[in-house]
Protein backbone atom coordinates (compact mmCIF):
# COMPACT_ATOMS: atom_id res chain seq x y z
CA UNK A 1 0.00 0.00 0.00
CA UNK A 2 1.58 3.25 -1.32
CA UNK A 3 2.13 5.99 1.79
CA UNK A 4 0.36 8.46 -0.19
CA UNK A 5 -2.73 6.53 -0.78
CA UNK A 6 -5.81 6.74 1.38
CA UNK A 7 -5.45 4.47 4.54
CA UNK A 8 -8.60 2.08 5.55
CA UNK A 9 -9.29 5.21 7.65
CA UNK A 10 -9.80 7.65 5.28
CA UNK A 11 -6.58 9.75 5.92
CA UNK A 12 -3.69 10.55 4.23
CA UNK A 13 -1.09 10.79 6.86
CA UNK A 14 -2.84 13.50 9.60
CA UNK A 15 -5.37 14.38 6.34
CA UNK A 16 -8.63 13.12 5.34
CA UNK A 17 -11.48 11.53 7.44
CA UNK A 18 -14.84 12.60 7.74
CA UNK A 19 -15.89 15.17 9.50
CA UNK A 20 -19.67 15.39 8.55
CA UNK A 21 -23.16 16.09 10.74
CA UNK A 22 -24.96 13.13 12.18
CA UNK A 23 -28.11 13.12 9.62
CA UNK A 24 -25.53 12.32 6.61
CA UNK A 25 -23.84 9.66 8.32
CA UNK A 26 -25.89 6.87 6.70
CA UNK A 27 -25.12 8.30 2.94
CA UNK A 28 -21.88 8.78 3.75
CA UNK A 29 -21.01 5.52 5.06
CA UNK A 30 -22.90 3.48 2.15
CA UNK A 31 -20.92 4.81 -0.25
CA UNK A 32 -17.75 3.96 1.79
CA UNK A 33 -18.81 0.90 1.90
CA UNK A 34 -19.52 -0.32 -1.72
CA UNK A 35 -17.59 2.07 -3.58
CA UNK A 36 -14.43 0.11 -4.24
CA UNK A 37 -16.04 -3.62 -4.89
CA UNK A 38 -18.34 -1.64 -7.44
CA UNK A 39 -15.67 -0.04 -9.08
CA UNK A 40 -13.59 -2.91 -9.41
CA UNK A 41 -16.08 -5.11 -10.59
CA UNK A 42 -15.46 -5.84 -14.33
CA UNK A 43 -18.59 -4.79 -15.65
CA UNK A 44 -18.29 -1.40 -14.02
CA UNK A 45 -14.68 -1.46 -15.51
CA UNK A 46 -16.24 -2.13 -19.13
CA UNK A 47 -19.09 0.58 -19.06
CA UNK A 48 -16.91 3.06 -17.50
CA UNK A 49 -13.72 2.09 -20.25
CA UNK A 50 -16.46 2.06 -23.13
CA UNK A 51 -18.22 5.46 -22.09
CA UNK A 52 -14.90 7.15 -21.98
CA UNK A 53 -13.29 6.28 -25.17
CA UNK A 54 -16.76 7.02 -26.92
CA UNK A 55 -18.14 9.13 -25.39
CA UNK A 56 -15.36 11.19 -23.96
CA UNK A 57 -13.09 10.84 -26.69
CA UNK A 58 -10.15 8.99 -24.91
CA UNK A 59 -7.65 8.37 -24.84
CA UNK A 60 -6.52 12.17 -24.96
CA UNK A 61 -3.72 12.29 -26.94
CA UNK A 62 -0.04 12.83 -24.85
CA UNK A 63 1.16 15.94 -27.71
CA UNK A 64 5.06 16.41 -27.78
CA UNK A 65 4.72 20.76 -28.58
CA UNK A 66 7.74 21.63 -31.03
CA UNK A 67 7.64 25.12 -29.97
CA UNK A 68 7.32 25.01 -26.11
CA UNK A 69 10.01 22.67 -26.27
CA UNK A 70 12.74 24.83 -28.50
CA UNK A 71 11.75 27.58 -25.98
CA UNK A 72 12.42 25.74 -22.38
CA UNK A 73 14.91 23.42 -23.96
CA UNK A 74 13.60 20.12 -22.79
CA UNK A 75 10.83 17.68 -24.60
CA UNK A 76 7.68 19.88 -23.27
CA UNK A 77 4.48 16.74 -23.40
CA UNK A 78 0.72 18.20 -23.04
CA UNK A 79 -1.62 15.64 -21.86
CA UNK A 80 -4.29 17.01 -23.99
CA UNK A 81 -7.51 17.01 -21.03
CA UNK A 82 -8.82 20.13 -23.17
CA UNK A 83 -9.66 17.88 -25.83
CA UNK A 84 -12.42 15.61 -23.72
CA UNK A 85 -16.40 16.18 -24.32
CA UNK A 86 -17.33 19.22 -22.45
CA UNK A 87 -13.78 20.70 -22.48
CA UNK A 88 -12.10 19.46 -19.86
CA UNK A 89 -11.02 16.71 -17.15
CA UNK A 90 -14.18 17.06 -15.11
CA UNK A 91 -15.92 14.36 -17.33
CA UNK A 92 -13.59 11.53 -16.53
CA UNK A 93 -14.87 12.19 -12.77
CA UNK A 94 -19.05 12.70 -13.82
CA UNK A 95 -19.17 9.92 -15.81
CA UNK A 96 -17.58 7.30 -12.75
CA UNK A 97 -19.92 8.80 -10.50
CA UNK A 98 -23.22 8.73 -12.44
CA UNK A 99 -22.24 4.94 -13.14
CA UNK A 100 -21.69 4.32 -9.43
CA UNK A 101 -24.75 5.85 -8.67
CA UNK A 102 -26.69 3.75 -11.35
CA UNK A 103 -25.12 0.75 -9.92
CA UNK A 104 -26.70 1.66 -6.20
CA UNK A 105 -30.39 2.23 -7.78
CA UNK A 106 -30.05 6.30 -7.04
CA UNK A 107 -32.61 8.10 -8.91
CA UNK A 108 -32.30 11.58 -8.83
CA UNK A 109 -28.53 13.19 -8.90
CA UNK A 110 -27.37 16.58 -7.19
CA UNK A 111 -24.30 18.89 -7.34
CA UNK A 112 -22.90 21.85 -6.51
CA UNK A 113 -21.21 24.44 -8.39
CA UNK A 114 -19.30 27.44 -9.01
CA UNK A 115 -18.11 28.53 -12.07
CA UNK A 116 -20.89 25.78 -13.62
CA UNK A 117 -18.48 24.09 -15.00
CA UNK A 118 -18.57 20.83 -12.79
CA UNK A 119 -22.36 21.55 -13.22
CA UNK A 120 -22.50 21.18 -16.94
CA UNK A 121 -20.40 17.97 -16.11
CA UNK A 122 -22.88 16.51 -14.22
CA UNK A 123 -25.89 17.61 -16.42
CA UNK A 124 -24.04 15.95 -19.34
CA UNK A 125 -24.03 12.54 -17.83
CA UNK A 126 -27.35 12.95 -16.42
CA UNK A 127 -28.63 13.82 -19.89
CA UNK A 128 -26.98 11.05 -20.88
CA UNK A 129 -28.77 8.68 -18.20
CA UNK A 130 -32.07 10.13 -18.39
CA UNK A 131 -31.29 10.86 -14.30
CA UNK A 132 -33.20 13.83 -12.73
CA UNK A 133 -30.46 16.57 -12.13
CA UNK A 134 -30.43 18.83 -9.54
CA UNK A 135 -27.34 21.64 -9.56
CA UNK A 136 -26.99 24.22 -6.15
CA UNK A 137 -25.29 27.37 -7.17
CA UNK A 138 -24.97 30.78 -5.91
CA UNK A 139 -27.37 33.13 -7.01
CA UNK A 140 -24.28 36.07 -7.79
CA UNK A 141 -22.69 33.29 -9.49
CA UNK A 142 -26.19 32.30 -11.71
CA UNK A 143 -25.88 35.81 -12.85
CA UNK A 144 -21.52 35.70 -13.72
CA UNK A 145 -21.87 32.22 -15.45
CA UNK A 146 -24.92 32.87 -17.53
CA UNK A 147 -23.83 30.62 -20.66
CA UNK A 148 -23.08 27.52 -18.53
CA UNK A 149 -26.27 27.92 -16.43
CA UNK A 150 -27.52 27.92 -20.18
CA UNK A 151 -25.61 25.07 -20.80
CA UNK A 152 -27.19 23.21 -18.00
CA UNK A 153 -30.62 24.06 -18.51
CA UNK A 154 -30.87 22.81 -22.43
CA UNK A 155 -29.74 19.29 -20.80
CA UNK A 156 -32.82 19.34 -18.70
CA UNK A 157 -31.06 20.41 -15.16
CA UNK A 158 -33.07 22.24 -13.16
CA UNK A 159 -30.84 24.88 -11.31
CA UNK A 160 -31.31 25.77 -8.21
CA UNK A 161 -29.96 29.41 -6.78
CA UNK A 162 -28.61 29.88 -3.58
CA UNK A 163 -29.65 32.92 -1.86
CA UNK A 164 -28.14 33.00 1.59
CA UNK A 165 -24.36 34.31 3.16
CA UNK A 166 -22.16 35.23 0.06
CA UNK A 167 -24.03 33.51 -2.81
CA UNK A 168 -21.18 31.60 -4.00
CA UNK A 169 -20.04 27.88 -3.94
CA UNK A 170 -20.03 27.03 -0.33
CA UNK A 171 -23.34 28.38 -0.09
CA UNK A 172 -24.37 26.06 -2.25
CA UNK A 173 -22.65 23.51 -1.14
CA UNK A 174 -24.87 24.18 2.34
CA UNK A 175 -27.90 23.99 0.11
CA UNK A 176 -26.57 20.20 -1.87
CA UNK A 177 -25.69 19.10 1.42
CA UNK A 178 -29.46 19.82 3.15
CA UNK A 179 -30.50 18.57 0.26
CA UNK A 180 -28.86 15.00 0.45
CA UNK A 181 -29.98 14.94 4.12
CA UNK A 182 -33.12 14.94 3.50
CA UNK A 183 -33.01 12.58 0.39
CA UNK A 184 -31.06 9.57 1.84
CA UNK A 185 -32.82 6.62 -0.41
CA UNK A 186 -32.44 7.82 -3.59
CA UNK A 187 -30.29 10.98 -4.21
CA UNK A 188 -26.39 10.58 -5.20
CA UNK A 189 -24.14 13.76 -4.31
CA UNK A 190 -21.49 14.01 -7.35
CA UNK A 191 -18.77 16.17 -5.56
CA UNK A 192 -16.60 17.42 -8.65
CA UNK A 193 -13.10 17.57 -7.08
CA UNK A 194 -10.82 15.85 -4.85
CA UNK A 195 -12.81 17.11 -1.52
CA UNK A 196 -15.36 16.31 0.66
CA UNK A 197 -15.30 13.47 3.45
CA UNK A 198 -14.30 10.00 2.41
CA UNK A 199 -14.33 8.52 0.28
CA UNK A 200 -14.92 11.00 -2.13
CA UNK A 201 -11.66 12.01 -2.29
CA UNK A 202 -9.87 8.58 -2.94
CA UNK A 203 -13.26 8.02 -5.50
CA UNK A 204 -12.95 10.93 -7.31
CA UNK A 205 -8.87 10.32 -7.79
CA UNK A 206 -9.40 7.02 -9.06
CA UNK A 207 -11.84 8.56 -11.85
CA UNK A 208 -9.15 10.57 -12.68
CA UNK A 209 -6.20 8.20 -12.72
CA UNK A 210 -7.02 7.29 -16.07
CA UNK A 211 -5.17 10.76 -16.94
CA UNK A 212 -1.56 9.06 -15.56
CA UNK A 213 -2.71 5.62 -16.42
CA UNK A 214 -2.86 6.83 -20.19
CA UNK A 215 0.45 9.45 -19.71
CA UNK A 216 2.54 6.28 -18.76
CA UNK A 217 1.78 4.82 -21.82
CA UNK A 218 2.09 6.96 -24.40
CA UNK A 219 5.43 8.21 -22.65
CA UNK A 220 6.69 4.82 -23.25
CA UNK A 221 5.71 4.69 -26.54
CA UNK A 222 7.10 7.80 -27.91
CA UNK A 223 10.30 8.00 -25.07
CA UNK A 224 10.90 4.65 -24.12
CA UNK A 225 10.01 5.46 -20.55
CA UNK A 226 7.60 5.81 -18.86
CA UNK A 227 8.49 7.80 -16.19
CA UNK A 228 8.84 11.74 -17.00
CA UNK A 229 10.91 13.55 -15.14
CA UNK A 230 8.47 16.18 -13.71
CA UNK A 231 4.57 16.34 -13.95
CA UNK A 232 2.98 20.08 -13.29
CA UNK A 233 -0.90 20.24 -12.90
CA UNK A 234 -2.73 23.43 -11.30
CA UNK A 235 -5.02 22.90 -8.15
CA UNK A 236 -8.14 24.23 -7.07
CA UNK A 237 -9.36 21.52 -5.51
CA UNK A 238 -6.89 19.16 -6.96
CA UNK A 239 -8.94 16.88 -9.23
CA UNK A 240 -6.86 16.79 -12.16
CA UNK A 241 -3.31 17.19 -10.64
CA UNK A 242 -4.21 13.76 -8.27
CA UNK A 243 -5.21 12.20 -11.57
CA UNK A 244 -1.94 13.44 -13.06
CA UNK A 245 0.15 12.26 -10.23
CA UNK A 246 -1.84 9.20 -9.26
CA UNK A 247 0.24 6.59 -11.07
CA UNK A 248 3.82 8.17 -10.51
CA UNK A 249 3.16 8.77 -6.68
CA UNK A 250 5.85 5.93 -5.71
CA UNK A 251 8.06 6.63 -8.12
CA UNK A 252 9.93 9.19 -6.29
CA UNK A 253 12.71 9.84 -8.96
CA UNK A 254 9.45 11.74 -10.87
CA UNK A 255 8.83 15.24 -9.61
CA UNK A 256 5.55 16.10 -8.41
CA UNK A 257 4.63 20.03 -9.32
CA UNK A 258 1.45 21.40 -8.05
CA UNK A 259 0.28 25.31 -8.88
CA UNK A 260 -2.07 27.12 -6.86
CA UNK A 261 -3.41 30.29 -8.32
CA UNK A 262 -1.86 33.48 -6.57
CA UNK A 263 -4.36 35.53 -7.86
CA UNK A 264 -2.74 39.64 -7.04
CA UNK A 265 0.32 37.95 -5.34
CA UNK A 266 0.46 35.68 -2.05
CA UNK A 267 0.70 38.41 0.05
CA UNK A 268 -2.33 40.90 -1.66
CA UNK A 269 -5.07 39.32 0.48
CA UNK A 270 -6.89 38.33 -2.53
CA UNK A 271 -4.94 35.27 -3.37
CA UNK A 272 -6.21 31.34 -3.71
CA UNK A 273 -2.80 30.30 -2.70
CA UNK A 274 -3.37 27.86 -0.06
CA UNK A 275 -0.24 26.41 0.70
CA UNK A 276 1.63 29.34 1.16
CA UNK A 277 -1.05 30.75 3.42
CA UNK A 278 -3.13 28.36 4.81
CA UNK A 279 -3.28 26.17 8.24
CA UNK A 280 -4.77 22.60 9.26
CA UNK A 281 -8.64 22.89 9.50
CA UNK A 282 -11.52 21.12 8.89
CA UNK A 283 -13.45 22.38 5.61
CA UNK A 284 -16.13 20.46 3.34
CA UNK A 285 -16.01 17.31 5.51
CA UNK A 286 -12.32 16.35 5.35
CA UNK A 287 -9.08 17.63 7.42
CA UNK A 288 -6.80 19.30 5.34
CA UNK A 289 -4.89 22.93 4.45
CA UNK A 290 -7.02 26.28 4.07
CA UNK A 291 -6.89 29.62 4.29
CA UNK A 292 -8.45 31.00 7.62
CA UNK A 293 -8.53 33.77 9.86
CA UNK A 294 -6.75 33.15 13.51
CA UNK A 295 -9.92 32.44 14.97
CA UNK A 296 -10.84 29.84 12.12
CA UNK A 297 -13.13 31.77 9.74
CA UNK A 298 -12.25 30.68 6.06
CA UNK A 299 -10.75 33.30 4.42
CA UNK A 300 -12.60 34.45 0.99
CA UNK A 301 -10.00 32.86 -1.99
CA UNK A 302 -9.55 35.09 -5.47
CA UNK A 303 -8.16 34.10 -9.00
CA UNK A 304 -8.73 35.38 -12.22
CA UNK A 305 -9.77 31.77 -12.82
CA UNK A 306 -13.24 30.06 -11.40
CA UNK A 307 -11.68 26.92 -11.25
CA UNK A 308 -9.26 27.79 -8.77
CA UNK A 309 -10.81 30.12 -6.85
CA UNK A 310 -11.07 27.76 -3.78
CA UNK A 311 -9.95 28.53 -0.22
CA UNK A 312 -8.83 24.44 0.47
CA UNK A 313 -6.83 21.62 -1.28
CA UNK A 314 -8.30 18.02 -0.79
CA UNK A 315 -6.38 16.15 1.93
CA UNK A 316 -4.26 13.98 -0.70
CA UNK A 317 -2.57 17.68 -1.64
CA UNK A 318 -2.45 18.59 2.08
CA UNK A 319 -0.09 15.10 2.61
CA UNK A 320 1.82 15.14 -0.23
CA UNK A 321 2.90 19.07 0.05
CA UNK A 322 3.75 18.31 3.95
CA UNK A 323 5.63 14.91 3.60
CA UNK A 324 7.77 16.79 1.14
CA UNK A 325 6.38 14.35 -2.02
CA UNK A 326 4.90 17.17 -4.13
CA UNK A 327 5.91 20.70 -4.53
CA UNK A 328 3.59 23.23 -4.08
CA UNK A 329 4.09 26.87 -5.83
CA UNK A 330 1.64 29.67 -7.19
CA UNK A 331 1.33 31.59 -10.27
CA UNK A 332 -0.16 35.09 -9.98
CA UNK A 333 -3.10 35.91 -12.51
CA UNK A 334 -0.93 38.20 -14.49
CA UNK A 335 1.64 35.39 -15.15
CA UNK A 336 -1.08 33.04 -16.37
CA UNK A 337 -2.72 35.52 -18.43
CA UNK A 338 0.54 36.01 -20.30
CA UNK A 339 1.49 31.59 -20.61
CA UNK A 340 -2.25 31.18 -21.73
CA UNK A 341 -1.44 33.71 -24.54
CA UNK A 342 2.26 32.10 -25.44
CA UNK A 343 0.62 28.75 -25.63
CA UNK A 344 -1.46 29.67 -28.09
CA UNK A 345 0.94 31.84 -30.14
CA UNK A 346 3.44 29.39 -30.05
CA UNK A 347 1.03 25.90 -30.68
CA UNK A 348 -2.37 27.22 -31.99
CA UNK A 349 -3.78 25.92 -28.39
CA UNK A 350 -5.95 28.59 -26.17
CA UNK A 351 -6.04 27.16 -22.46
CA UNK A 352 -8.68 27.20 -19.78
CA UNK A 353 -7.00 30.20 -17.38
CA UNK A 354 -6.47 27.29 -15.23
CA UNK A 355 -4.41 25.14 -17.07
CA UNK A 356 -2.44 28.32 -17.81
CA UNK A 357 -0.98 28.74 -14.66
CA UNK A 358 0.36 25.14 -14.73
CA UNK A 359 2.05 26.20 -18.03
CA UNK A 360 3.49 29.68 -16.46
CA UNK A 361 4.82 27.80 -13.97
CA UNK A 362 7.55 26.56 -17.25
CA UNK A 363 9.16 29.98 -17.61
CA UNK A 364 10.29 29.47 -13.62
CA UNK A 365 11.96 25.99 -14.06
CA UNK A 366 15.73 25.00 -15.76
CA UNK A 367 15.75 22.16 -17.51
CA UNK A 368 18.24 19.73 -18.91
CA UNK A 369 17.79 19.35 -22.61
CA UNK A 370 16.90 15.33 -21.87
CA UNK A 371 14.22 16.32 -19.30
CA UNK A 372 10.37 14.62 -20.64
CA UNK A 373 7.82 16.88 -19.10
CA UNK A 374 4.40 16.63 -18.95
CA UNK A 375 2.07 19.13 -18.28
CA UNK A 376 -1.93 18.61 -17.40
CA UNK A 377 -3.60 21.15 -20.25
CA UNK A 378 -6.81 20.20 -18.16
CA UNK A 379 -8.99 22.45 -20.00
CA UNK A 380 -9.35 24.15 -23.29
CA UNK A 381 -10.11 28.37 -22.94
CA UNK A 382 -13.55 28.68 -24.87
CA UNK A 383 -15.07 29.62 -21.91
CA UNK A 384 -12.40 32.19 -21.23
CA UNK A 385 -12.49 34.28 -23.96
CA UNK A 386 -13.90 36.99 -22.41
CA UNK A 387 -11.45 37.37 -19.69
CA UNK A 388 -8.83 36.63 -22.67
CA UNK A 389 -10.51 40.18 -24.46
CA UNK A 390 -10.87 41.87 -21.55
CA UNK A 391 -7.32 41.61 -20.53
CA UNK A 392 -5.57 41.73 -23.67
CA UNK A 393 -7.61 44.19 -25.16
CA UNK A 394 -8.82 42.12 -27.81
C1 LIG B 1 -12.43 22.89 -12.42
C2 LIG B 1 -11.18 23.05 -13.19
C3 LIG B 1 -9.90 23.01 -12.58
C4 LIG B 1 -9.71 22.93 -11.09
O1 LIG B 1 -10.23 21.79 -10.47
P1 LIG B 1 -9.28 20.63 -9.92
O2 LIG B 1 -10.21 19.78 -9.13
O3 LIG B 1 -8.23 21.28 -9.09
O4 LIG B 1 -8.71 19.93 -11.09
C5 LIG B 1 -8.77 23.09 -13.38
N1 LIG B 1 -8.87 23.21 -14.73
C6 LIG B 1 -10.06 23.27 -15.35
C7 LIG B 1 -10.09 23.40 -16.83
C8 LIG B 1 -11.26 23.18 -14.62
O5 LIG B 1 -12.44 23.24 -15.25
Amino acid sequence: MSKYQVNEKGYYGNFGGAYIPEMLYPNVEELRQQYLSIIEEPEFQAAYNQLLRDYVGRPSPLYLAPRLSERYGANIFLKREDLNHTGAHKINNTIGQILLAERLGKKRIIAETGAGQHGVATATVCALKGLECIVYMGAIDIERQAPNVARMKMMGAKVVAATSGSQTLKDATNEALRDWINNPLDTHYIIGSVVGPHPYPDMVARFQSIISEETKRQLLEKTGTDSPDYVLACVGGGSNAAGMFYHFLDDEQVALIAIEAAGHGVDSGETAATTALGKEGVLHGSRSILMQTADGQVVEPYSISAGLDYPGIGPQHAWLFKSGRGKYVSITDDEAMQAGLRLTQLEGIIPAIESAHALAYLEKMTFKKSDNVVVCLSGRGDKDLDNYMKYFDL
